[in-house]
């Protein structure tokens, strides 16, 4: 469902974005087709894309095979080149970054090693990498930083413990010091919650007004996205569902509780069963085995992860009713394949008989990027997106997305 305009004049800024929106989801729309899709009026889409040209954020092209009489139609498309913003993926013992343009494409791409535990090591890296790649001179403007991390990011029981977290950390005070040293605009999410809204402006779920994300990396993690803004909870900590307890007397989970999903089913559980739970070429491994696929160690686990995902899609849907489950996270693409293959025929639910079983689980286009990639979309979610209320935890920028969106004058902008 497409959002509609408002007629209220204190609004402008929110039927930019609704505009914006329109020509993002379409891909290439018509001025026509843009007032057929939201309630405003010819005038005022014709006012609005005249700004948003004005700005940058949008490029007009001639539509192939107009005619050469009359007006020639014209079709708006985001303008890639108005800027770009910089994701950067912490998981434990890595940190991966990218730039990525405001149509979601990953311009260049870095990725190093590093010891979580140690804050300052990570804020170094953090650094080498922004240095990197801020480069590209054909870049444009810069609108930020996004930092996606392995939640709960909130002070719980449960928060920055074991192999899968970012284990010691007690707070956040590394990405403040990360804005002050480049002195631009850092957002933070949980991975899952960044991941998700990164399918939801560039991905699977571009259509989608509701579904659920699962974010299968070295942990697991998830988030609901209702109409398309992330849930978040009492606290911002909801649907954190690696540590569900899905097997009664299973194995330990550094948690405190015993048999959580995350220790069936994760990057981290395979390398255990694999005995390369913390080898420093783990991906590496699990992907020459994965290729292979002999191991019987691997088979057994593969079998056992299968089934634990056939219950926890169940769970989710018999409680959620997403239009459908999005798997994403750095886990290569082979083995959420495999286990998605291994897991049919799903179990009896709420969206058995009303979904295709093909469209209960979608994989993620980007899968081992799509951490990046959500990472990239926090600076820039606000401009692209008409939902205000999303899981995006500094709106020190939203003054500064305001200012833009709400300035008829491109000149005062300031970044022209
Ligand atoms: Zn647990």
């Amino acid at each position: 469902m497409l959002s509609r305009g408002t007629t209220q004049q204190s609004s402008a800024p929110y039927n930019r974005r609704i505009v914006l929106d329109v020509i993002r989801r379409q891909g290439r729309v018509s001025r026509r087709e843009i007032v057929d899709l939201v309630s405003l009026s010819p005038q005022t889409v014709a006012n609005i894309t005249n700004d948003l040209q004005a700005i940058g954020l949008i490029v007009a092209r001639r539509l192939r095979g107009a005619k050469a009489r009359g007006q020639p139609p014209i079709a708006f498309e985001l303008n890639p080149e108005a800027g770009s913003s910089i994701g950067i993926s912490l998981e434990p013992g890595r940190a991966s970054a990218g730039l990525v343009n405001l149509v979601g494409e990953i311009l260049e791409r870095r990725e190093v090693d590093v010891d979580t535990h140690d804050q300052r090591r990570v804020l170094a890296s953090m650094l080498g990498l922004i240095r990197e790649l801020r480069r590209p001179a054909s870049a444009g403007r810069l609108w930020g930083v996004g930092v996606a991390l392995p939640g709960p990011l909130v002070k719980t029981d449960i928060s920055f413990i074991g192999p899968t977290a970012l284990e010691g950390w007690s707070d956040l005070s590394v990405l403040d010091e990360l804005r002050e040293q480049t002195h631009l605009q850092v957002f933070f999410s949980v991975d899952s919650a960044a991941a998700a809204l990164g399918e939801t402006l560039f991905g699977v779920a571009r259509t989608l007004d509701s579904f659920f994300y699962m974010h299968f990396g070295v942990g697991l993690g998830g988030t609901l996205v209702v109409n398309r803004s992330a849930y978040r909870g009492a606290n911002g900590n909801a649907t954190e569902i690696g540590h569900i307890p899905i097997v009664p007397g299973g194995k330990p989970c550094y948690c405190g509780n015993a048999g959580c999903l995350e220790r069936y089913l994760s990057l981290h559980s395979l390398a255990e069963a694999l005995g390369v739970a913390d080898a420093p070429d783990r991906d590496a491994v699990i992907v020459s085995q994965l290729e292979r696929n002999s191991d019987p160690a691997l088979l057994a686990w593969c079998r056992d992860a299968a089934d634990r995902l056939r219950d926890v899609v169940c769970v989710i849907e018999n409680i959620l009713d997403p239009q459908t489950i999005v798997i994403g996270g750095s886990a290569p693409k082979l083995l959420v394949e495999r286990l998605v293959a291994l897991a049919q025929p799903l179990h009896h639910s709420v969206r058995g008989g009303v979904a295709a079983s093909s469209d209960r689980i979608v994989l993620s286009e980007r899968q081992e990027e799509s951490s990046i990639l959500g990472a990239a979309v926090l600076p820039i979610y606000n401009l692209l997106s008409p939902r205000l209320e999303v899981l995006q935890q500094d709106r020190r920028a939203e003054a500064d997305v305001e200012g833009l969106m709400g300035q008829r004058d491109p000149s005062r902008v300031g970044w022209l």
